[in-house]
């Protein structure tokens, strides 16, 4: 992750910190009477602080919470117009923008079909021209933005800031990020790899709300992992945590786009499933595929799952491949970590039913039983939306952090 410093923190302490993240849950607003025990300090420092926050528009009352016995206390949240970031989800194919409010509420999205290989200045360019469209439609300035948050397809070296060798991105090597958006955003820009954006997105917003301990795993072009540890996204040392794709599943397996041999993404992604299926149509081995390969020149990951919902067996063959070897990788990280939820999203996690079946009786076959005696599996609940909420938390998170 890479930040830029505040200008201006926007909350003065950490109590003032934990107050704003708490009133920011996805749930909705908090009861005040809750803060003190929640945070730790007495009720009069909480209330201090609420009074502060308030009179900087920062939180506002939203009518009552229910009664536990005494009197009944007020519910905490954030208004709209404490003000607003923006989220921006890289993929390798396509740029997702949106406006979110500090409070979590998506106010407008927008999202187009690009190639990350056309380089950091024409497709950074496509995401300073969406955002702008956005802001015009909410009729508000780049000034007013408060941070931004960036999900990218590749390494983000944490200490130094920068990309690091993204094998499917050249040209974005070293590349800083933040100074291609210096000139219109004098906010902080926020940079993570786009799996690590989407586990804080599905912890905050989606199936992972109530863990504290998950695993997300995304199966798209490429394949990656982001490990909430703790209740907090666990980076490693050179941001590199996670990073699953690359761990060798056969020794002598096809190159991968990082040099070496085997890797589980070159096995298991969309790019590795399309190409089994085109091997099965030009073998005519499978019908369907074979069909979809002489109508349109190319069979893709997407085609697999529809022939497979057909009941071709080829096809479901190269699905639950898929599923075993991603599931094998998720075992040995089950053993490592000990999590108490595997969330699969990705292009390819909704290619169908079976694909979710293979990883999970992988995993629960392969793990020690302790491991896997609650352990569910199970689909991302965002979707798609995954990577734009977790840029929105991403963002938001480095305005509301504090070193007093
Ligand atoms: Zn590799």
């Amino acid at each position: 992750m890479e930040t830029r410093e505040l200008a201006r923190p926007l909350v003065q302490n950490r109590v003032q910190a934990a107050i704003m993240r708490i009133a920011r849950a996805e749930e909705g607003p908090v009861s005040r009477s809750k803060l003190p025990r929640l945070i730790g300090v007495s009720r009069s420092k909480v209330s201090m602080e609420v009074q502060r926050l308030s009179e900087a528009g920062l939180i506002a009352e939203y009518g009552l919470a229910e009664s536990d016995g005494g009197r009944r206390s007020s519910l905490l949240g954030i208004p709209p117009s404490a003000g607003l970031v923006a989220a921006v989800d890289l993929g390798a194919t396509s740029i997702d923008v949106a406006l979110i409010t500090l409070g979590g509420e998506i106010l407008a999205h927008r999202g187009e079909s690009v190639d990350i290989k056309d380089g950091p200045r024409i497709i950074l360019g496509r995401v300073k021209v969406r955002l702008e469209e956005l802001l015009g439609e909410q009729s508000a300035e780049s000034r007013e933005v408060l941070s931004v948050g960036i999900g990218i397809p590749g390494p983000v070296e944490h200490a130094a800031g920068v990309l690091r060798s993204p094998h499917i991105m050249p040209g974005w090597d070293r590349f800083l990020i933040q100074d291609a958006f210096a000139a219109e955003y004098a906010a902080p820009i926020l940079v993570d790899n786009d799996v690590n954006v989407m586990a804080l997105g599905e912890h905050w917003g989606g199936v992972g709300r109530e863990v504290d301990n998950m695993l997300f795993v995304k199966i798209g072009t490429g394949i990656g992992g982001g490990i909430i540890a703790d209740g907090c996204l666990y980076r490693g040392v050179q941001g590199c945590a996670g990073d699953i794709g690359h761990i060798c599943v056969e020794p002598d397996g096809p190159v991968c786009s990082c040099g070496n041999k085997g890797c589980l993404e070159a096995m298991a992604a969309a790019p590795a499933i399309a190409r089994k299926a085109e091997r099965c149509a030009r073998e005519e081995l499978s019908p369907t595929l074979a069909r979809v390969l002489a109508e349109r020149g190319e069979v893709r990951a997407n085609d697999v799952g529809e022939a497979a919902s057909l009941g071709d067996y080829h096809a479901l063959e190269i699905i639950r491949d898929c599923g075993r070897l991603v599931g094998r990788v998720l075992a040995t990280l089950v053993s490592t970590l000990n999590p108490s939820l595997i969330v699969i999203g990705g292009g390819v996690a909704n290619i169908g039913h079976s694909l979710l079946a293979e990883i999970r009786s992988t995993v629960y076959g392969r793990s020690v039983p302790q491991a896997t005696r609650s352990l569910p599996v199970v689909l991302s609940g965002l979707d798609r939306l995954a990577g734009i909420t977790g840029a929105g938390v991403l963002a938001a998170e480095g305005v509301l952090q504090t070193g007093g």
